[in-house]
């Protein structure tokens, strides 16, 4: 049995020593020292020998064992070293390589106008507030001083969901929420989708984006939001914009006035974009009716505001150039790349 002992030595350390990958390794070292592994066999097969040979031989079944242990352990730190150093080899990087181009993306023309008045505003202390797009008839019309037989409702061609229930025509209705939970002062721009039932042309799209401002406090006066809007038209359109307000109607503010800037394009002499007036219109504006203060519980005595509203498309098209407002919504990346920053 000693015999054999050496001789299963032997050819485990040949087939260690013809190992070329730590797999066949494995499966080396499985074979003469697994659990049924046949150095363990003998181990087990010692009780056929006399009781007094037992110890003797057990230890060394062992010291073979121990032996084998550590070849072993040398050849798989050997192999595992020279599978690293060929792994390192092949995947060597060329640093001379010129790098890979990563395309940057940028922010929608109408994003940008946003983020603009957004800035523009912020640094006026106003707050930033969003409502929701399916409103209740209450407060796109009514609260807003438009009851059901109000012809102002003609004005705009609402898409109804249920008696009750509508896609936002305006981004107004924002201003209702806002005075219905905050008591002045209040300074807020609201920028969003609305929607109305027109078909799709060059000025028309059936979806679009409005930003509306409230300010609401003690003495706040016509002035105010002449300073307010020259300041923005300023900031949005260039340092010699002017401004040119004219009476009009909302049903909601009293008195209400159309802001004009005058011309980006033609800086006031008279072109096409502007129709040869020098003037374009870019807002709606005027001091809140009293009645709509009084509707959110506010005392009109007490407090006034001014409310505007404008179209973000408008003020793209007319920023940038653009003359069809189809073109802000067909998403196609040579038209928008034009406007990356
Ligand atoms: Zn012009």
């Amino acid at each position: 049995m000693h015999k054999k002992v050496e001789e299963i030595k032997e050819r485990a350390l040949a087939a260690c020593a013809k190992a070329d990958t730590l797999q066949d390794l494995t499966h080396a070292r499985v074979r003469f020292l697994g659990k049924k592994g046949e150095l363990t066999a003998l181990l087990r097969s010692m009780g056929q020998l006399p009781a007094e040979e037992r110890p003797k031989f057990g230890r060394l079944v062992n010291e073979v064992r121990d032996r084998l242990e550590e070849r072993w352990q040398q050849k798989e730190t050997e192999l595992f070293e020279a599978e690293e150093q060929r792994r390192l080899l092949e995947e060597r990087i060329d640093i001379t390589l010129p790098g890979r181009q990563v395309a940057r993306g940028s922010f929608h023309p109408l994003t940008q106008v946003i983020n603009q008045a957004k800035e523009i505003f912020m640094g006026m202390g106003y707050q930033v507030v969003e409502g929701p797009e399916i409103e209740e008839d209450y407060y796109n019309f009514e609260a807003l001083n438009i009851p059901p037989d109000h012809p102002a409702r003609d004005m705009q061609d609402t898409f109804f969901i249920t008696e009750e229930l509508l896609l936002r025509s305006q981004t107004s209705p924002v201003q209702i929420h806002v005075m219905e939970k905050q008591q002045p002062p209040i300074r807020i721009i609201a920028p969003g989708k609305v929607y109305r039932a027109d078909s799709a042309d060059v000025t028309h799209s059936p979806m679009f984006h409005q930003i509306e401002g409230l300010v609401v406090d003690e003495g706040i006066t016509f002035a105010d939001l002449k300073g307010t809007l020259q300041l923005f038209a300023e900031r949005m359109f260039g340092p010699e914009t002017k401004t040119r307000f004219r009476p009009s109607y909302f049903p909601f503010t009293e008195p209400s006035a159309e802001v004009d800037v005058s011309c980006i394009m033609c800086r006031g002499k008279g072109c096409r974009v502007c129709q040869d007036t020098g003037w374009l219109e870019v807002l709606g504006s005027g001091l809140v009716d009293p009645r709509v203060l009084k509707k959110v519980g506010y005392d009109p005595e007490k407090v006034s505001g001014f409310a505007f509203g404008m179209g973000v498309e408008r003020i793209a098209m007319l920023k940038y150039g653009i003359h069809d407002i189809r073109l802000l919504f067909e998403n196609d990346i040579r038209f928008l790349s034009q406007f990356s920053n």
